[in-house]
């Protein structure tokens, strides 16, 4: 239906035209009023089924029209009723994360992957608990954030929600609950960092500690050869105790929580990642090989999975390393993923790796999920350095000050000192473009997000937000400009 067919149309109301869809008789659509959205919802004047929306109610020629806030219990009676806003399993599609810290980039994101034609499936509410923390949101605003965003552009496919980086039980109760689908389990604290550097008899000292069941020689993997594509992996004895030692008690932590997961969502479909992309030392294809062996025989069923590759990856950059390196580094895995699965290989930290895009998609043949978040926040600042200079340089003042501090549990290696000073900035949007200023800003989004003035009010927060949702048209653009980028190379060859 076009815009000018729905009677909501004929209201006076500033609707979002691509919004506006009909479901059994009844139209909704999200309305612009002065600064605020709110959903409308206009039906037939004896409809007793949408009590479950909270709402101001009126008549709309012999209707009935409900004005409601974008409250939880709106997002979740919206959902009830239009069942595409529901996040679902996406299977082994090619696949792309984009977290939100600020519960607005939804708009844009949609308009990135809607511009790929649906080749690429996307996930809009994704939050780790870390950064629920440090922004002080819940998975179910999280959750209802991008509800919101999806609605408001009409975007009608298939969406997967992420609760990222989840590492007890209560973690995952919590997003199950909001509604999320696709749960990365990280027992990255259960990862062994010294086989590396161990001698023998540490090694040996380590094995006998590992629980009966994740013993070296229970794995059943000792002496096999893998032949799989012309890599060759040979399991001798310590390269298998070395991978036992490292990685036995994250497989144990994996499977537990792997079987709390299945017991609480029932016969609810769910999808589970499993993540170690943040241990010290890379994922050997011996110990890839090791940890889906182990998921395997244990009987956990995961649709991808994050090694540490070679090489860094940090915030918000391209890739540092050697190309030709790690070009064979996720040939490898991508065959361990094919042979043991198939399942895909996640890429997180996988905003702004430009440099190593085509060799992801040429490995993997597409069974990839690209995994990003603070990237959105980026072109936030973006948006507020066209819009409002002196705003910016207040945060990059702030940023820097907290920028050590904040630093602690990233992978960065951006330098204060190599940073341009405020004063010396002329181009405020081309600095995010400076590799140490960009880092600076990706690391302290929480600080910046959160802070408080001495009299209780936030210092940056209300005056960020009134900014991207006074010009919500700006931000989605440089949203959808920066993922196009990150799309096109994922894209199948024609
Ligand atoms: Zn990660």
């Amino acid at each position: 239906m076009k815009p000018n067919q729905f009677e909501l149309s004929s209201s006076n109301l500033n609707l979002y035209p691509h919004s506006l869809v009909s479901q059994n008789g009844v139209e909704y659509g999200l309305v612009q009023k002065d600064g605020k959205h709110l959903l409308a919802i206009l039906s037939p004047p004896d409809s007793t089924k949408l009590s479950a929306f909270e709402g101001q109610t009126s008549q709309l020629s012999g209707k009935t029209l409900i004005l409601a806030s974008l409250s939880s219990q709106n997002a979740a009676a919206l959902r009830s009723r239009l069942a595409w806003l529901n996040p679902c399993p996406l299977g082994l599609s090619t696949s792309i994360g984009m977290g939100d810290r600020l519960g607005l980039a939804t708009p844009g994101h949609v308009r990135a992957v809607s511009s790929a034609q649906g080749q690429i499936a996307p996930i809009f509410a994704q939050q780790s608990m870390r950064e629920n923390m440090r922004t002080g949101r819940t998975p179910q605003q999280v959750m209802d954030d991008a509800t919101w965003g999806i609605f408001q552009e009409g975007w009608q496919n298939r969406v997967g929600a992420d609760a990222d980086h989840l590492k007890t039980f209560q973690d995952i109760d919590i997003c199950l609950n909001a509604g999320f689908t696709f749960f990365t389990i990280d027992p990255g604290s259960f990862v062994e960092n010294k086989t590396e550097t161990a001698s023998l008899s540490e090694l040996n000292e380590l094995a006998d500690q590992l629980p009966l069941d994740h013993q070296p020689d229970t794995s059943g993997l000792l002496n096999k050869v893998f032949d799989l594509e012309g890599l060759t992996v040979q399991i001798d004895e310590v390269t298998l105790k070395k991978a036992a030692v490292k990685y036995g008690n994250a497989v144990a932590n994996v499977v537990s929580m792997y079987h709390h997961l299945s017991k609480s969502t029932g016969d609810r479909p769910f999808e589970l990642e499993v993540s170690v992309d943040e241990t010290e030392q890379p994922t050997s294809h011996a110990e890839h090989i090791y940890i889906a062996s182990e998921l395997k025989r244990l009987g956990v069923r995961w649709i991808s999975l994050a090694p540490r590759y070679i090489g860094t990856f940090e915030k918000g950059v391209d890739y540092i390393g050697d190309l030709a390196a790690f070009e064979n580094d996720i040939a490898g895995h991508a065959a361990i993923a094919r042979h043991f699965g198939p399942y895909k290989l996640s890429l997180h930290s996988g905003s702004d790796k430009f440099s190593i895009y085509p060799a992801v998609m040429n490995h993997t043949r597409g069974l990839v999920h690209l995994k990003t978040a603070g990237t959105s926040y980026l072109e936030a600042l973006r948006t507020i350095a066209t819009l409002d200079v002196e705003f910016c340089s207040e945060i990059y003042n702030f940023s820097r000050h907290h920028y050590e501090n904040d630093k602690a549990s990233y992978h960065v290696s951006a330098q204060l000192s190599r940073a341009p000073l405020p004063k010396n900035v002329n181009d405020w949007p081309g600095l995010l473009e400076q590799f140490d200023a960009r880092e600076i800003f990706h690391v302290t989004f929480g600080s910046v997000l959160t802070q408080k003035t001495s009299s209780g009010g936030w210092e940056f927060y209300d005056r960020f937000m009134d900014i991207l949702r006074k010009n919500p048209e700006v931000y989605a653009a440089n949203l959808e400009k920066h993922f196009n980028r990150h799309l096109q190379p994922f894209l199948p060859e024609e």
